[in-house]
């Protein structure tokens, strides 16, 4: 993979409060020395890895909260790269910010030290829904840090929201896509809410005290704001991703089309072409064994050929250019054809995939029943795919 391309994770797993519908890994009611130890480990792992030789195309701290630990703390990690690495303006570096956590100073901090995307979670313009969802902001919030991001030279700003929502009505979508589009905001990503075991949210469905909007109702949140973003010249890239021209995620994209990553941080995942490995997840293990001069991971798996064509092709898929043939020819040696002739015929068959000589692609349908096809990859029967070894 020499000459190739990777971006870098940087998990920050700390949050003020746990949302009803997330189940990241997350530290809450950590004191602020324990987020300077813990970018110290950060940074401790960093100088212990060994890094590809191709250019680093992103960094991305996710989280968690990022933008809730001091600035300094952050620019001092991403300060460790830049000596690692050498960093210039081509790489994209992206922090996820939630409202309410950062002001013009932190945010100006961050654009000085290199800091050129923003990922900000707004998730419902509504305080009703915010406190639902256990937010730990409000829309002013929202207004206020988008704002900040403005006066502090931000010019490449992803906003998110969800919807599927319990308790959202249509119009309330609405409202939320309309103010978020007031913004200007060069990306957005909609999720549509998924119930995850073990949330608050997951709690309250499974005894009934919420309901969730019917699946009509939410695919028609989702072709009203896909018309709506479109019209505002935000045209969707990836299956819940919106950009303008030219500000699509490279972060995202080097996961879409199974580039090489590396993590550093509790329970951060890295991939390199034929292995996947993980940090242990616990934050305080995760400090102590970087103090400890010990390697985090926790474990790691080895991708045989047959299950990297198949993360190629649904990750591929996932995007609205979809996958491209050549590409996976040259990857793989083999046409995703040849490869999945069955299930793609199938999959084809039923009005859910389009595919020629040069790219596979969801159907409008297929983006519906998106779950659907990524099931019919996975279970696609190793055996049958021609001259493969799992
Ligand atoms: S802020 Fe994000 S990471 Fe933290 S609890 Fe909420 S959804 Fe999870």
């Amino acid at each position: 993979m020499s000459g190739q391309r990777w971006g870098l994770y940087v998990h920050v797993p700390f949050c003020r409060t746990r949302c009803t519908y997330c189940d990241f890994n997350i530290a809450i009611g950590m004191t602020e020395a324990d987020h300077v130890r813990y970018t110290h480990a950060l940074i401790a792992e960093l100088f212990g890895k060994s890094l590809p030789s191709g250019p680093l195309a992103s960094i991305f701290f996710g989280g968690g909260t990022p933008s809730l630990v001091a600035s300094e703390l952050l620019v001092g990690v991403i300060d460790a790269i830049r000596e690692r690495r050498g960093l210039d303006e081509t790489v994209e570096i992206t922090i996820e910010t939630n409202p309410g956590t950062v002001d013009e100073a932190k945010l100006a901090h961050w654009r000085q030290a290199g800091v050129n995307r923003l990922s900000i979670g707004a998730q419902a313009m509504q305080d009703d829904h915010l406190r639902r969802l256990n937010r730990a902001h409000d829309v002013q919030d929202i207004v206020d840090t988008v704002r900040s991001a403005r006066m502090a030279g931000f010019s490449n700003i992803s906003l998110d929201a969800i919807y599927g929502l319990p308790w959202q009505t249509e119009r309330e979508w609405r409202e939320t896509v309309r103010r978020l589009l007031d913004f200007q905001p060069e990306h957005l990503s909609l999720y549509q809410l998924m119930i995850e075991e073990g949330t608050p949210m997951a709690k309250r469905l499974a005894r009934g005290a919420v309901r969730l909007p019917d699946d009509d109702r939410v695919a028609d949140m989702a072709d009203w704001a896909e018309q709506a973003l479109s019209a505002a010249g935000l045209m969707p890239y990836e299956i819940s991703n919106y950009a303008r021209t030219g500000r699509e995620s490279v972060h995202n994209q080097l996961y879409w089309q199974l580039e090489p990553y590396l993590a550093l941080g509790a329970g951060a995942h890295a991939y390199l072409p034929g292995r996947r490995w993980w940090n242990v997840r616990n934050v305080r293990r995760y400090m102590e064994r970087v103090e400890a001069g010990s390697d985090p991971v926790d474990g790691e798996e080895q991708l045989s050929q047959a299950e990297e064509m198949r993360e190629f092709l649904w990750l591929g898929l996932r995007q609205r250019c979809g996958v491209d043939v050549s590409r996976f020819r040259e990857r793989f040696g083999k046409s995703p054809e040849a490869a999945f002739a069955e299930v793609l015929r199938s999959l084809r068959q039923s009005g859910l995939l389009w595919f020629d000589d040069h790219s596979l692609r969801l159907t409008p349908r297929g983006r519906d029943l998106a779950s659907v096809v990524a099931r019919a990859l996975v279970d696609a029967p190793l055996r049958h795919q021609v001259g493969l070894s799992s």
